[in-house]
Order: C-alpha cells, then structure tokens, then sequence
C-alpha cells in the first residue's frame, strides 16, 4: 500500500515526498480511510507508530478538498504537554507545506507576548488548533473563543491526559463544541477509564488497536539488577570513553534528574537535564540542542516519555523502574521510531524487581538480565521506592487488559 491510494489531495502527497514518508505505517493504513469517511475514530496503537500523521493527514486533506472559505478553527487537537503540542504544530506545518493551511500552538506558560499571540490566532481562527487543555480553557474564559465551526475534535495521547487528571478540563471544553463534529481518539494505551471517556464522548466510533503496549520490534532491551548506591558508576561504566550516540537517561524524580545530571557533569560528559522545574522557553533550548546533537545525553523526568518525537536516539536508560509498567513502554519507545533500532537498558534495584515482573507481564517477554560487571557488585539500595499511585507497591490485577 501506497500514500496514493487513499486518494489524498496531491498537495499532501507532494509534501510526504518532501519528508521521506514512503509508505503508511499499518495505524495510518487503518485509520486515514475512515476518517476520510467522516466517523469517529479510537485508535490505539505503541508510541512511534505514526499516530500523528494518521489523523493530520486526512484532516488537512478534507480542509484542502472542500475549503470553507471561513477564518474559523476547523480541527481542535488536544494534547496533554507543550512539546507534544509544538510537535504536532510542526509536523502541520510540514505536511501542510505547499497547501494554505494555518495552525497554531496554544499551550501554558510562556509571557504575554505567547498569550498575545495565542489569542490572536484563537481570534483569526487558525484552521487547526492545537492545545493543551488547562490553557485552552484559560483562553475560553476570555470569551472570544468561536467554536461554531470546529468539524473536528482529536484527543491525543488520550491516556496521558487521563494520568495526568485532565478529564474535567476535556469535558468542559468537548461541552464547548458543535454536537455534530467528528472525534477521533488516539492512545497507546486502552484502560477502562478510556473506554469510559471515549462512551461520553464519540459517537458509534470505529475501533482500531495495533498490538497493545508491545515495544517496538527494534528495541533490543536489557536489564540490570543494581543498588541505588552504584547507579552512578553503572551509568558511568555504560558511557563514560565511548563514542555515544544521542542518549536519554530517566529517572522518577526531578531531583534525581538534577544530582545524575550534575554528576555526568562532572565526568565531561556533554549533557542536559529536563524537568517540570524548567521554564517552557528553557525546556524547548534544552530539547533544541538535544535534537541538533549539541548535546549528547538528556536526562528527563517521565514528563518526555510520551509522545515527543526525537530521531535517532540509540539509547534509553531507565535510571530507575517508571511508575507503570505502561510508561515503560513510553519510556522505550524514544528509540527506535518508525522501524529502526535502538537499546533500552534498566536498572532495578532490589525493592523494584517484583515490579518489573508486571513490566515483563505487560510486554509478554522477559528482559535479559545482563552480569554486573564485577566491581560494581554490593553496595546498598535507598529507601524503598515511592509509588504516585496508592497500593502501587502491591501487585495489581491485569484483567482490565
Ligand atoms: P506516535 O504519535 O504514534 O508516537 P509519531 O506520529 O510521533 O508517532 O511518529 C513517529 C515518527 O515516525 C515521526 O518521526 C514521524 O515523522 C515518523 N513517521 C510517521 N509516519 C511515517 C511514515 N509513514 N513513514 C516514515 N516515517 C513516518
Ligand atoms: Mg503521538
């Protein structure tokens, strides 16, 4: 199958040839031909897939093929993270290259100028908006936000925006919009509580689901079974005197985030770290310059695991075990995007290997547990792990996959 055959308008084609995109990934494959018949779509599929593309083709395809002549927001996309939402806004404004197509990012943060310039394409009507919800409703508090003529609303990383306890911010904004509109909902992830949400809100929609929270075929994964006390040394051990390819390092809190990154550091390796302490404008220098390999290792709270697309990151190395088994899967997914390789490597201390077992559950395979190298034996772990989730230490019943 060929970007041809769904018939896309030959501007949209003209610029998937300008990006490399040869042929659909299967969430594309499945997805593009019913959302150009107009219903309502859940989508679930793994990071990396092309979940992006998958509804922003077809959008923009049906504003090129019957414009409506109008300054109005066309398509509302909501995102849970800033990144996420520039990301989606850049790859609009790639596939949207050779076409009159308008966009903008509206997320938090930022001075008045970024208000300014959110209202004012709120006010002109960009033809796809793409918003995180908290600012969004900022913005409709001012009352000059026009809904009337939103065609279509897509929820991404819907899961994400349910962890992150967005789900009043949606159903405020969603009770905002034209009853007749098309929804389309993208996630990695299908727990109830997204079945629930997709009930309220999607009208007889189409199912899609590509191979559940598998990580990429790609991805070769290891583990180490490591105190807390030689974490450093191991992460040392892993990187220090080789030539290292773009590395993102994560760990559970910011200021583990801040100590590692400190201590990388003072090694003279060339690194950064991410964290919800950072301004936006030093967030987006931060990523910039891991993006354009000025900087080699990034290390990151979970707040970059989902959704954030980087090219060519060779290796993940989760510091410590993420709070879900899910977010493993997000972490992981940094590599290897859309079909090349990548390493992802673990470590888990002792209190943190009954949890990996639900990990390897969840991905149905065991990860290979690599021999420590001899000096980096012993030493002492940290006080148990601390769980966001209450009765996160004990193990949950999987029937809700
Ligand atoms: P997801 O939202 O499923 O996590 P993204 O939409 O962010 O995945 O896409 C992951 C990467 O794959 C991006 O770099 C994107 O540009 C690329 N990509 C998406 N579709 C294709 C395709 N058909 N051919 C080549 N690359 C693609
Ligand atoms: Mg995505």
């Amino acid at each position: 199958m060929t970007f041809t055959d769904f018939n896309l308008h030959a501007t949209l084609l003209e610029s998937l040839d300008a990006m490399g995109f040869e042929k659909p990934t299967p969430i594309q494959e499945q997805a593009i031909p019913y959302i150009m018949q107009n219903r309502d779509l859940i989508a679930c599929a793994q990071t990396g897939t092309g979940k992006t593309a998958a509804y922003l083709l077809p959008v923009i395809h049906n504003l090129l093929a019957s414009p409506s002549g109008k300054h109005a927001i066309n398509t509302l996309v909501i995102a849970p993270t800033r990144e996420l939402a520039l990301q989606i806004d850049q790859q609009v404004e790639g596939f949207g290259y050779y076409a009159p197509v308008t966009s903008a990012p509206v997320y938090g943060g930022g001075d008045g100028a970024t208000w300014d310039q959110q209202k004012r394409a709120i006010v002109q009507g960009a033809d796809i908006l793409i918003a995180t919800p908290g600012r969004l409703l900022a913005h409709m508090q001012m009352g000059y936000v026009d809904f009337t003529h939103v065609q279509h609303l897509v929820l991404d990383e819907a899961d994400r925006m349910l962890d992150m306890g967005f789900s009043e911010d949606i159903m405020m904004i969603v009770k905002a919009l034209p009853a007749k509109r098309q929804t389309l909902l993208f996630s990695a992830t299908m727990p109830s509580k997204i079945r629930h949400l997709a009930k309220t809100i999607l009208n007889n929609p189409h199912e899609i689901s590509i191979a559940i929270s598998k990580p990429a075929e790609g991805i070769l994964q290891a583990a180490y079974l490591v105190n807390d006390s030689r974490k450093n040394e191991l992460v040392k051990h892993l990187l220090a005197g080789k030539k290292i390819a773009s590395t993102l390092i994560f760990a559970s809190t910011k200021i583990k985030v801040k100590k590692l990154e400190q201590e990388l550091r003072k090694m003279g390796l060339s690194v950064a770290g991410i964290h919800s302490d950072l301004e936006q404008p030093e967030r987006e220098k931060v990523l910039s310059s891991f993006r354009a390999k000025q900087v080699q290792i990034l290390v990151a709270t979970d707040i970059l695991s989902r959704g954030i697309d980087m090219e060519d990151i060779g290796l993940v190395i989760n510091y410590d075990i993420p709070n879900s088994p899910e977010d493993y899967v997000h972490r992981i997914g940094r590599t290897a995007r859309a079909e090349s390789t990548g390493v992802a490597i673990t470590f888990i201390n002792e209190s943190e290997r009954e949890e990996f077992k639900r990990i390897e559950q969840l991905i149905g395979k065991e990860v290979n547990k690599v021999p420590l190298p001899p000096h980096l034996e012993g030493g002492t772990d940290n006080k148990p792990k601390q769980h966001h989730r209450p009765g996160g230490n004990q193990r949950r019943s999987f029937s809700r996959r």
